[in-house]
């Protein structure tokens, strides 16, 4: 009889065939040996674990998995880390078996990740696990899981390691009982381009070895012994999604630039480490905007120092010779935060929001500012301030960072956001002092045009082609220019088909968007020239509405 999962899909496309389940290691244990065999089985155990890690991570590497190969090196020092083993070792010294001993030394070095209440902490602690599970398979004698025919992978948990070891070109989807949207299996199922679906619960149980399913990756859907019509739409599925990532794929690694030879910069912006693989995959040049509250939300008190240390070096590192650009705590506004004093305001989005707020309760920039340049040494950073109206801010975030400098050490090059109209207008008396600038057009707009971006009886006036508002762009771009600096975009308008010809013709370096309009938005300026962008720049700017420039874009466009 047929029977339906539901999970969470967390890399899309579909799949059917056989299961291959991977038997939960928790349930096997063997009994201790002498305490001498065991200390010289857990030493094998080590030096094989590592050289196996070491081929993984090279294979990887090879295949241009870059993200996932470093997974791998990170494992490679856990498998061989002094802390775990000398505990392992003590576990065995007090009687354990050697398996028993690396289950115990790995459960307390997890618990003590996880309890730092850090997302990457935590994700450092799956890895801990990753890693003395493989050292306990090979305590164990077991072979690493043997896939023989196309299958989908079944498992209460699915390693990083174990799906690396893998065929790759046999698994043809993965179902797991638990996991999450950001855990490594949907990270590296969605590098690979493998349909998962995890959270499956205690449901993966009812499946058998061999037994068909169907796998839709899209919404989350596992069907245990599926009928004929479902096999063949599930492969259909697939095959879609694979035309549609091979058109992805053939756009990643081409230049956005210009019929006549003009390069624009593509970035993504990112609202927590794990938007990371998808910008990645997107190919984006950098982040041109990380926005840093989410490290603040959910919780009931600011993050630490160290914890905002590891936060920014894990996305500085990964994105690593590319520039992160990585915005102070933009708090106020629509944007509040339930453990932070906040007066009530009249007017919240003219009040203490963004740079003005972190200037007014300075532990906390200053906070921030340390662990920014703590983290800088990571990869290259650029801090950018959201709100800023005034040059004094400019100076006071300015003369915090040199304070912090010599204390601190690291470096990291100071740019401003162009949100309020007064700084578009000035932009080029900013610009002399700062390294850039990048218009968060979300925020510009609403305050160009008075438009409460969160309030819907007044979206139909949200125009960011309205006219003043390519002035104010033409300023900033300018502006930056006239200093030698660059300009960017970072609010939504970057990713706006229909305000990427304008932004090109204003002069703009680099567009920061959301990760997935990346293709779209190369695909389109690989066919505009920059002579052409220019000219419907000009023309744009004397428009007298924002529908007549939408109309003049659209026109251009498709002629
Ligand atoms: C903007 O205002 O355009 C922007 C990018 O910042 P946010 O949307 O986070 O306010
Ligand atoms: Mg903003």
């Amino acid at each position: 009889m047929t029977r339906t999962f539901h999970g969470r899909g967390v890399s899309p496309g579909g799949a059917a065939g056989p299961a291959h389940v991977i038997p939960d290691l928790a349930a096997s244990s063997r009994k201790a040996a002498g305490r001498p065999d065991e200390l010289r089985s857990l030493d094998v155990a080590v030096t094989t674990s590592a050289a196996e890690l070491e081929r993984l991570a090279e294979g990887l590497r090879a295949d241009g998995h870059e993200a996932e190969a470093g997974i791998m090196d990170a494992q490679v020092l856990m498998a061989a880390d002094p802390g775990l083993l000398q505990a392992a070792r003590d576990g065995i010294e007090s009687g354990l078996s050697a398996q028993e001993a690396v289950q115990r030394a790995a459960a307390h070095f997890r618990a003590m990740l996880e309890g730092l209440d850090d997302p990457y902490l935590a994700a450092r602690a799956a890895d801990v696990q990753d890693v003395a599970d493989r050292l306990r398979r090979h305590l164990l004698g077991e072979e690493t899981l043997a896939i023989e025919r196309p299958s989908i992978l079944v498992a209460r948990d699915l390693t990083p390691s174990q799906t690396a070891s893998l065929d790759r070109s046999l698994i043809q989807g993965i179902a797991t009982g638990v996991g999450s949207g950001t855990s490594h299996t949907a990270i590296l199922a969605r590098a690979l381009g493998i349909p998962a679906v995890v959270g499956l619960g205690d449901q993966v149980r009812e499946i058998a070895d061999g037994e068909e399913l169907a796998l839709d990756g899209d919404r989350g859907v596992v069907i245990l012994r599926p009928t004929e019509a479902e096999k063949r739409a599930a492969h259909a599925h697939q095959a879609e999604a694979t035309a549609g990532r091979a058109r992805l794929g053939a756009m990643r690694d081409l230049p956005a630039e210009t019929t006549d030879g003009h390069r624009l910069t593509l970035a993504a912006n990112i609202g927590s480490p794990d938007d990371l693989p998808g910008a990645l995959q997107a190919g984006a040049e950098g982040i041109g905007l990380f926005r840093t509250e989410f490290l603040f939300a959910g919780r009931t008190e600011p993050p630490t120092e160290d914890e905002q240390v590891a936060a920014y070096s894990a996305v500085l590192r990964e994105m690593s010779p590319r520039t992160v650009v990585i915005r102070t705590l933009d708090v106020g506004g629509d944007k509040p935060l339930p453990y932070l004093p906040m007066g009530t305001e009249m007017n919240p989005f003219l009040g203490e929001r963004g740079v003005r707020y972190t200037l007014a309760h300075t532990d906390l920039l200053r906070t921030q500012l340390r662990a920014l340049l703590r983290a800088s040494r990571a990869g290259k950073p650029a801090i950018m301030l959201p709100m800023v109206s005034d040059l004094g801010e400019v100076a006071a975030v300015r003369e915090m960072l040199d304070g912090l400098q010599p204390e601190v050490g690291g470096e990291a090059p100071l740019g401003v956001m162009v949100e309020i109209p007064g700084t578009a207008v000035l932009a080029e008396t900013f610009a002399r002092h700062v390294a850039f600038l990048s218009a968060g057009t979300n925020d510009l707009v609403q305050y160009g045009l008075a438009v409460d971006r969160t309030n819907e009886h007044v979206a139909h006036l949200d125009r960011p082609l309205h006219p003043g508002i390519l002035r104010l762009l033409e300023m900033t771009a300018e502006g930056a220019h006239a200093h030698g600096k660059w300009a960017g975009v970072c609010g939504e308008m970057a990713g706006d088909l229909l305000a990427v010809p304008l932004l090109v013709g204003l002069g703009f370096d680099e567009l920061s968007m959301t990760p997935s309009r990346i293709p779209a938005v190369k695909g389109l300026i690989r066919r505009l020239s920059l002579h052409g962008c220019r000219k419907l720049a000009e023309q744009a700017l004397v428009r007298e509405t924002a529908e007549e420039v939408e109309d003049l874009v659209r026109d251009a466009v498709s002629g």
